[in-house]
């Protein structure tokens, strides 16, 4: 019976532990935490957007996101659901293709899953930090802050430096690198953005929808329509930690990054002059001010029209045609520098990881170490928002505990 020891009781870590065990061998899980599945728990809001039903290796970023198909066709959607099913877990699955458990809450995921690792047989170890991992002859050996263990093979299952304050560590990076792996650099995702504004912070709590556009180095690279939210340190909102892997990709790389707000995408640009030009016609003796209080949250007017240097108590007739294109441009294109991420401990994922070259993804086994294997976030595969990261663990985890069985 193989030996098998998995560094890590996340989400590939359990799934790894479970398929293991079930294809027979004898699995014991390492977490440090005093419990296991802490970011299950965090998830989704507390509710776990628990997988896609479509994703694809679109759906991913990486050196190599081609590396995920493998997986992700193993663990397809209907696949998961059955699986699911087994372990008594109903699935809620929206229009859009995200899914939670149909109790609405992600305790029920990590119940079930750790009902089924138990019944499976794995032995699960808590509060146990894997300090260093070594390899003599056919044997490995996971040394604790407490002991030290001999197995046949090895699963890092530590996740990412995502949410330090869930138990996030930067482990498995030392481990790999320990073994010869390369590690692409990583960097925080799913992730507010920090901007260079002399007024951002004024407008901290305002919430509205907006089209963003992210620019790196002058280019418009990806589009988004959704929530943003105005903080302290800069935006936050759906929509901007939908552009915030590419963000933070290209500020890592030190390009030049910004985002463009269309503060109504519900206009195309000739509309919205249009639109302006018909409210300003009914209401020519107010303030521009209260004039554009019928289009958009009221903090926001008193920083665009400060930024368009038109002063806030403009009657609306005495604006020209020129000037009525200047602002509907300007609510159209509102420029903000983009100057940090707001790091690790507010981001949901991490980019980069343990280089997807030195690992087969039919197996998720080191290419240069027999016995070594690799599941989830610690590899350089990060996913969109929408339970593609969590469907890349469960997938990846899935394919390593059947392998490291036989
Ligand atoms: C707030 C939040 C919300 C999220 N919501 C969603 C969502 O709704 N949908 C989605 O798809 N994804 C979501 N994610 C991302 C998702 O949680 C991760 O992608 C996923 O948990 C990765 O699984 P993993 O098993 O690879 O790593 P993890 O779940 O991070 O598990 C790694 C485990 O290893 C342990 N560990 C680390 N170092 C050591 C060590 N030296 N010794 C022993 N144990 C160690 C850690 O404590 C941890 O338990 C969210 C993340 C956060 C932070």
């Amino acid at each position: 019976m193989k030996k098998i020891a998995i560094i890590g009781g996340g989400a590939a870590g359990l799934m790894a532990g479970l398929f293991a065990s079930r294809a027979g061998a004898n699995v014991t899980i390492y977490e440090h935490n005093n419990s296991v599945g802490k970011k299950i728990l965090a998830s989704g809001n507390g509710r776990c957007n628990i997988i896609n039903t479509t994703a694809s290796s679109e759906d991913y970023a990486g050196n190599d996101p081609q590396f995920a198909t493998y997986a992700l066709k193993q663990l397809n959607f209907h696949y998961f659901e059955k699986f699911c099913h087994s372990i008594g877990l109903l699935l809620d699955i929206k229009d859009d293709g995200r899914c939670y458990p149909l109790s609405n809450e992600a305790k029920s995921v990590l119940i079930a899953l750790k009902s089924a690792v138990s019944d499976a047989g794995v032995s699960i170890i808590t509060d146990f930090k894997v300090t260093a991992i070594t390899k003599n002859d056919s044997h490995f050996s996971v040394q604790t802050e407490h002991d030290k263990q001999s197995y046949n093979k090895i699963l890092i299952a530590t996740g990412s430096e995502a949410a330090p304050q869930l138990g996030a560590t930067a482990d498995g990076y030392c481990f790999a690198r320990a073994f010869g792996h390369e590690i692409i650099p990583t960097y925080p995702s799913l992730v507010q953005l920090h901007l260079n504004s002399k007024n951002h912070h004024k407008m901290a709590g305002v919430k509205t929808t907006a089209e963003v556009t992210l620019i790196i180095d002058g280019k418009s690279n990806t589009k988004v329509t959704g929530d943003i939210l105005f903080t302290a340190y800069g935006i936050s909102g759906l929509a901007i930690l939908d552009v915030s892997q590419r963000a933070s990709h290209a500020l890592m790389n030190k390009q030049r990054v910004s985002i463009s707000l269309n503060l109504l995408p519900r206009y195309d640009r000739g509309e919205l002059v249009s639109v302006i030009e018909k409210l300003f016609a009914s209401v020519a003796r107010h303030d521009i001010h209260t004039a554009l209080c019928g289009l958009l949250p009221t903090k926001i007017i008193t920083y665009l029209l400060e930024d368009a240097a038109v002063p806030q108590n403009t009657t609306v007739s005495s604006l020209n045609p020129k000037e009525i294109k200047k602002l509907a441009h300007l609510i159209g294109e509102w420029r903000f520098e983009v100057t940090d991420t707001h790091g690790f401990k507010h981001a949901e994922v991490s980019g980069g990881g343990v280089s997807t070259a030195q690992i087969n993804n039919k197996t998720m086994e080191s290419k240069r170490v027999d016995g070594l294997y690799f599941a989830g976030e610690v590899l350089d595969i990060v996913g969109k928002r929408g339970g593609y990261n969590f469907n890349f663990a469960w997938a990846s985890g899935m394919i390593a505990g059947r392998e490291m069985a036989k």
